[in-house]
């Protein structure tokens, strides 16, 4: 399945994920494919193609996805590392 409601675009400030400064990286083993990071992502930069999948070129790094997740799948890791 992939799907997406919204897709993000380039801004004038060009594509936002140059701002992040940590990024948010999914767990397969532990996800159990409930979506809601997908439901909560402010930016649409999450994909669903089974497992979610982030597009690093616009998430912003807030954090949402890693806090709505309920089996805490989505680890916030800081950018560069
Ligand atoms: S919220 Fe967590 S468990 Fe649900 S799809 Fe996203 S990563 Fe997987
Ligand atoms: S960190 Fe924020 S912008 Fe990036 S995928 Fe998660 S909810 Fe979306």
């Amino acid at each position: 399945m992939k799907t997406s409601i919204s897709y993000p675009t380039e801004g004038a400030m060009g594509k936002t994920g140059t701002w992040r400064v940590f990024r948010p990286v999914v767990n397969a083993e532990k996800c159990i494919k409930c979506y809601r990071c997908w439901i909560f992502c402010p930016d649409c930069a999450i994909e669903i193609d089974d497992f979610p999948v982030i597009d690093y070129d616009y998430c912003k790094g807030c954090g949402i996805c890693s806090n709505e997740c309920p089996v805490k799948a989505i680890s916030m890791e800081r950018e560069g590392k």
